[in-house]
Order: structure tokens, then sequence, then C-alpha cells
């Protein structure tokens, strides 16, 4: 045997004992190997930046380097992926300028790998955990869906429209058609409703799809609880696995600076991975404060949906529906009375409505106007209250066409002197407020002339239809 050969062949022994020992994982690569990717692993940091480092490849193990492959663990599919698609071309390369033997690096998944570094065994004690915890289905961090809150059940109107359209298209689309989508609106306008309905539709459609939904509270509280278990890894895992993720009132994660940093994360990642994301908040991603900057601007990037105010004919659409839901027998009347009244949300509405079923079935009576009128005295008079003089003078300026600071300019020209008796005057009637108190807020101008302005639309309404409409037009806006 030539010396070239024996070399071969005891080489290629040595592979063979390496490769059996690995299989039974109790290879320990050589000094030299290790001493390598110490180095290499270090540099990382410098290389991909702290957070990076931290988040994907401290925990890189090195397992073994034969064939010219230099092969490192990771706990898991998803760390495995992920760091295949994005660091390992660069790791290679690194590993490369340090022996040019290298010729592969690879990842592999072993779920109770002994971390290199880890005397402690601290690491290799998380991974247990762990891998104990892996069989939980990520479904059981979900938060179930309300079975009333469906797509079926959801009256579209224009105040929603777009939203409805967009929830629609993520969930018939085969791709991700955008990314986020991000729906926003006041409370009760049907953002959670909206998001229930995608995670049924989601399950009926793509039932292999993992979907997670949850509000940003509960995200934040299994944070804080994967820091104090110390089982980070675990999280990310958890939430970085699935096809669709929805947050529910994210606005709550203002100030919450290492939540956000870490939805930051894995809301990157997953976009990298082309999984949609459905966020929703009381605000628009630009007004949401206490959100980092890089947060707010990523959560604009893909469809901003928000759902207006209701309207009126959408809350008649409403009450309409839910009354055929209870199969309740409820004059139209009470519905058009509701659907005109209980303006602020839909949930304050729907609330309205099953109070006055409630009481009627308990009463033994029929509902009515005058029942409903009873029942709900307190709701409706609490609602009255909320009008300002703010809104009216925005409301009639707007209607004129006039600047709202014309409701306060001593300018007595005919063109924005009338608007503003207009406004005086529903501020009279649509509010608590007293005729000096008015006047104050009209420029500073005496009760008196409130009441002169009073006086004035209620003689001009009789006798000019314009006039009356004028008013009532104004009134609806603010009322219903
Ligand atoms: P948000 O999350 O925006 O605060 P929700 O989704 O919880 O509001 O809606 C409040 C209530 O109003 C829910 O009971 C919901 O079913 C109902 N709702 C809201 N919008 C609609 C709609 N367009 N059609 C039917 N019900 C609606
Ligand atoms: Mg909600």
């Amino acid at each position: 045997m030539t010396e070239i050969a024996k070399q071969g062949s005891v080489a290629a022994a040595k592979e063979e004992v390496i490769e059996k020992a690995i299989k039974e994982e109790s290879y320990v690569p050589s000094k030299e190997i290790r001493d390598l990717w110490k180095k290499v692993h270090s540099a990382m940091r410098g290389e991909f930046g702290e957070a990076v480092f931290r988040s994907w490849l401290k925990p890189l193990t090195l397992r073994a380097c034969y064939h010219g492959a230099l092969e490192v663990s990771v706990p898991t599919r998803f760390m495995r992926d992920w760091i295949q698609t994005h660091y390992a071309g660069r790791i290679l390369e690194m590993c490369v300028e340090k022996d040019p033997n290298i010729k592969r690096f690879e990842v592999v998944v072993v779920q109770n790998a002994i971390l290199a570094d880890d005397e402690s065994g601290e690491q290799s004690k998380k991974l247990k955990a762990n891998e104990n915890k892996k069989e939980e289905d990520p479904y059981n961090l979900s938060s179930p869906f309300d079975p009333r809150f469906s797509f079926e059940a959801f009256v579209v109107g224009k105040p929603n429209a777009l939203a409805h359209a967009a929830a629609r298209r993520v969930v018939e689309s085969q791709n991700v058609p955008f990314n986020p989508l991000f729906l926003y609106g006041g409370v009760g306008l049907g953002k959670t409703h909206l998001m229930h309905a995608i995670g049924w539709a989601m399950k009926q459609h793509w039932p292999e799809r993992r979907v997670m939904y949850m509000s940003a509270e509960k995200f934040m509280y299994q944070f804080v609880k994967a820091l104090r278990t110390k089982d980070t890894m675990g999280f990310k895992d958890t939430f970085r696995s699935v096809d669709v993720l929805m947050i529910d009132d994210i606005q709550f994660m203002s100030g919450k600076e290492s939540t956000q940093e870490e939805f930051f994360h894995t809301f990157n990642a997953l976009v990298d991975l082309n999984k949609q994301i459905i966020i929703s908040a009381d605000k628009s991603p630009s007004d949401l404060l206490g959100l980092e900057e890089r947060l707010r601007s990523r959560l604009a990037w893909g469809l901003v949906a928000d759902i207006h105010p209701s309207t009126y004919e959408l809350r008649l659409g409403i009450v309409q529906s839910k009354r055929e839901q209870l199969q309740a027998d409820i004059p139209d009347a009470v519905l058009e009375f509701l659907a005109l009244k209980v303006t602020s949300n839909i949930r304050e509405l729907e609330g309205a409505l099953n109070r006055i079923v409630a009481h009627a079935e308990v009463a033994k009576q029929k509902v009515t106007l005058e029942t409903t009128q009873e029942v709900l005295v307190d709701l409706l008079r609490a609602h009255d209250r909320r009008i300002t003089i703010d809104e009216i003078q925005r409301k009639v300026a707007e209607h004129y066409n006039i600047r709202m600071a014309d409701m306060h300019s001593p300018r007595r020209a005919r063109n924005v002197a009338r608007p503003r008796q207009v406004a005086m005057y529903l501020a009279k009637q649509l509010t608590a407020r007293s005729l000096p108190e008015i006047g104050r807020k009209f420029g500073g101008r005496d009760h008196t002339t409130v009441m002169h302005a009073v006086r004035k639309i209620e003689e001009l309404m009789e006798e000019d239809a314009q006039i009356a409409q004028d008013v009532e037009i104004t009134r609806r806006a603010l009322t219903g």
C-alpha cells in the first residue's frame, strides 16, 4: 500500500468512526475545529449585531466537522430554516476564511442538544423544558374564536366595507395578499369580530394553516412569562411557526419596549417567511403613540384599513340582523329608534337591544317604543350628554363650508353669522350648557346674543324650509 493510499484509508476509517459517533451523538470535534468555531461564533456578534446574535446565533452549537462539512445544531426546525435562509451563507464564508478545507455549513435540529460552553447545563435544561413543551400545539396558546363572530354575522356597510373586503381577501387568497393587514377603528366597531371571522374562515378554507390569535396583552403576558422561565426560545418558536398571526388591540403594547422589540422581531421573521399577519388597533399606525418608530412604520407597510364610525343605515342593518338571530318580536319603529339614538358604537347598540329584549321577557311585556325609551332612559341621557359644543361648531362649519374660526370671530357677514346662530341653537338643544357657557364658546359672546340666536333660528325654521333642512341635517349628523 502506498503512503497516500494508506493515509486515504486511514482518513476514510476515521470518517467512518466519526459518522458512527455522530449517529450515536458521542462525537466531540477536534480542538482545532472547536477553536475555529469559537472564533467564528463570537465574530458573528460583530457581523450580525447584538440583537440577531442573541435571538438566533447564540444557540448554535458545534456538533461535528467531517467530509468538509461543519455541522452545528439548533433546538428547533424553525430556527434551522431561518438560519439556513438568512445567515448560513455568510457563516460558511467566515469559516472558510479560517480553514479553507471547510466546504459546507450545515444546520441540524437536535432537540436535546447539550450545548457547547454550557458548563452549568442551564441551557440544556431550558431545551429539555422546551422539548417537553414541544408537543404543545400552538393552537393552545391561541385564544378561542367566538362562534358569534363569523363573516355571516357581520353586516357590511360603507363604514366597514374596506376592512371587510380586506379580511375576505386574506382568507380567500392562496398567497399573502398584503402584509400586514392593519385594521383600526374606535371601540366596538367590529375589529375583533372581523379577526375572529378570519379565524373561522381560515379553519374552513385552509385547515392545514396554523392560525394564532391573541390580544396584545396576552402576547405581552406570554413574553414576560417566557422571560421569567428563561424560555424565550420556546416563545419565539411557537410564535414564529404559525402561518397566520393575529394580534388584537396592539395599542396596549405602547410603552412596553422589550415586548415591542420581541414583537418586532417576530413580525419581521414572519413577514420574511411570507406568513400573514393581521393587527388591530384603535388608531392608525401613525397615531399610535408610544410605539417605536420602526415598528410603527413596519405596521403601515401592508394594507391599512380603517373602520369608520357607523352610519344610521349600518346600525339599522345590524339591529335587523340581530333581531333575526334572536328571533325576537320587535317592531321596526324600535329598531329605527335604536339605530337613530345609540350611535356611540355597535357594542352599545347590541347591548341596548339585548336589554329591551330581556326586559320584555322578564316583564312579560311586548317590546314597544315606550318600553324601549323607559328601559334605555339612562343610556339615552348619557348619550345626549356626550355631544360637545366643539363638535357642533365643527359640523355646522362643515355643512356651511365656512371656517371653524368663523364660529369665534366677530364677523357679522350673513354668510357666517347665520351658521353661527344655527350652531348656537343646536348647542342649546343638544347640550346641557347654559346660555353664558355657550356664549363663551362662541368667541366670548354675551348670553343675550345666544338667546337671540336661538329665537331667530326657531323662527326661521318655521318659515324657511332651507334653514329647517340645514338644522335637521346637522342635528342628524351629530346625533345619529
Ligand atoms: P372592537 O373589537 O372594534 O372593539 P367588536 O368586534 O368587539 O369591536 O364588536 C363589538 C360588538 O359589535 C360585537 O358583538 C360585534 O359582533 C358587533 N359588531 C360590530 N360590527 C358589526 C357588524 N358590522 N355586524 C354585526 N355585528 C357587529
Ligand atoms: Mg376588540
